[in-house]
């Protein structure tokens, strides 16, 4: 039977002019440079990103083109993040953590047409500019220092234009933005979004059971725009006409709170590293700060540990934890108490909160190891395997890649995971950093958060090294907090309480700092670089 229901595309500028008439007023803040609030409205946004759009059209842009940003989280990254799209090009966001020659072979690979730079972020790009052929370079003039005449200035750019601009007829399977992993193994691989998976997955980010974000909050994402489109909160913010909050380049615990206090967060988002500080900030200074009574903190990218779930709830900030990666838009599970969980004791709440979560609709999981597809049961382990309206199926110009995914349709995530009877995913580890002692795995994930309930750590990292007789046992690397002291044979009483003996590391050193990847995750490559001699890898 023929069903009576239009054929309407789920594509950006739906949510661009739904923000353009409904929330004119709501405020978009930026933290700039210069420590200075820049605020203006959702009609002001409106406006300027669609002077964006008719400039680019202007100056070339063809359907599909690439258009990168190097930019950190304030307004006029939004206003890329929607005018590129909404003109028919693609916006490839560029991570400015990495190396210049990754950030070179990605602007090549991807063949980006334009790019659209913050002028802080000139000395930077000076780095790689000889090595990339770009058409046009916008700068962006976040501070007074003016702009190289070589480049075009980003706002003269819009001045230049009028706002007589009307969308391309846009198919919602059509691309609409593009970012790449960070390569911990191999060349970076591309993925590209369509219209379809960016609009379905805001409509998943503001549904009540998972992050249910809303007109009425306040929403800070502290992750960068430039790692996986800020877990897509910019696009669902817009969608929902959420102020949003954005933090510019400075990151540390106390602008972040600064932040939060004066403009009344109601959401932020970041990865445990981000919000360790922020609770370390928070324990040593407990009357600083006024926050919002109750502040939901989405975190993701890498395991939050229970000890840092548990010390924001004392601060009333609720961990909503996920899981996701580039190739998901990201968000896939979101780990929120189901009803009958709430009877549970607070202590086993806790233990489920630091699971992964469950899948949000349409995204599908599996577990797959050796004897096929495992049971739901929160004990059979195997590669964690998913699907869905968001999920990529493949990656950019990347034919050597085929066996990231399955025969029949997953994406082969890498992750070794369990999934409990209730359906929330645990991530074991990655398959790369689980440590295999005497034909047994061991999770370094699961020896990580252990060790950072103990009170005096601050952070821990936990790496494979190779062993004679076991193939490989594990290494501890404990970041002790300000003025705290302990040993390892301490730490590995505590351990004993918790663990099997052979699980307990055999070494424990105590470091200054944990490297971090350009993500803000603890580096284990860098890890392994550190204290795993090369001729034993
Ligand atoms: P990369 O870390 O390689 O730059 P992504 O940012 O796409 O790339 O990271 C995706 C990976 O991060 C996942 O495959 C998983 O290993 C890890 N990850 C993401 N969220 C979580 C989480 N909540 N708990 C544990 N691991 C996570």
């Amino acid at each position: 039977m023929k069903a009576t229901m239009m054929d309407y595309p789920l594509t950006l500028p739906h949510l661009l002019e739904r923000a353009g008439k409904l929330f004119r007023t709501r405020e978009i803040v930026s933290r700039m440079p210069d420590r200075s609030v820049h605020r203006y409205t959702y009609g002001d946004f409106y406006r300027r990103a669609r002077l964006l759009a008719n400039a680019l059209k202007k100056a070339g842009l063809k359907r599909g083109d690439r258009v990168g940003t190097l930019m950190w989280n304030h307004y006029v990254h939004l206003e890329a993040y929607f005018g590129v799209p909404v003109a028919g090009g693609v916006v490839h966001t560029l991570n400015l953590r990495l190396y210049p020659e990754e950030i070179a072979y990605m602007i090549r690979h991807a063949k980006d047409r334009f790019l659209i730079i913050d002028n802080i972020l000139l000395p930077f790009f000076a780095k790689f500019r000889n090595m990339v052929n770009v058409e046009k370079i916008i700068v962006v003039p976040l501070t007074d220092s003016p702009v190289p005449s070589e480049y075009e200035n980003y706002e003269q750019l819009l001045g230049q234009t009028d706002g007589c601009f009307s969308y391309p007829e846009l198919n919602e399977n059509e691309a609409a933005g593009m970012s790449y992993t960070s390569g911990t193994t191999g060349k970076p691989k591309g993925v590209v979004y369509t219209h379809r998976a960016l609009v379905l997955h805001s409509f998943a980010l503001a549904l009540r059971d998972s992050l249910g974000i809303s007109e009425e909050d306040s929403v800070m994402p502290v992750v960068p725009m430039f790692h996986v489109n800020a877990w897509g909160l910019p696009f669902a913010c817009t969608m929902m006409g959420a102020r949003q909050v954005l933090p510019g380049p400075h990151l540390d615990p106390a602008s972040l709170l600064e932040l939060m206090e004066k403009e009344k967060v109601t959401v932020g988002a970041g990865v445990p590293t981000v919000w360790l500080g922020v609770l370390q900030e928070l324990t040593q200074n407990p009357d600083r700060w006024n926050l919002l009574p109750d502040v939901n903190v989405l975190i993701g990218g890498s395991a939050a540990p229970e000890s840092l779930i548990r010390g924001l709830k004392r601060h009333n900030l609720h961990v909503l934890h996920g899981w996701g990666m580039t190739e998901t838009t990201p968000v896939a599970t979101i780990s929120r108490l189901r009803p009958h969980l709430k009877k549970i004791s607070p202590d086993k709440q806790f233990a489920y909160q630091a699971k992964q979560g469950v899948p949000v609709p349409f995204v599908e999981l599996r577990i797959v190891n050796e004897n096929g597809e495992g049971p739901w049961d929160g004990r059979t382990m195997g590669e964690l395997q998913v699907r869905g309206p968001w999920i990529a199926g493949d990656y950019y110009n990347r034919p050597d890649c085929g066996n990231s995914f399955t025969e029949d349709g997953w994406l082969r995530t890498g992750d070794v995971a369990c999934i409990d009877p209730d359906g929330y995913v645990k991530i074991t580890d990655r398959t790369k950093d689980l440590i295999k002692s005497g034909g047994e795995w061991i999770s370094s994930v699961d020896l990580e958060n252990a060790l950072m309930d103990h009170s005096s750590v601050a952070e821990a990292a936990v790496i494979a090294m190779p062993h004679p007789k076991w193939q490989e046992r594990p290494l501890a690397i404990v970041v002790l907090k300000e003025g705290e002291k302990t040993s390892p044979e301490e730490l590995r009483k505590f351990l004993a309480s918790k663990f099997s003996k052979w699980w307990l590391p055999d070494q424990f050193v105590f470091a200054d700092e944990i490297p971090r990847t350009s993500a803000g995750k603890f580096s284990k490559a860098k890890l392994r670089e550190r204290y795993v001699r090369s001729d034993d890898q």
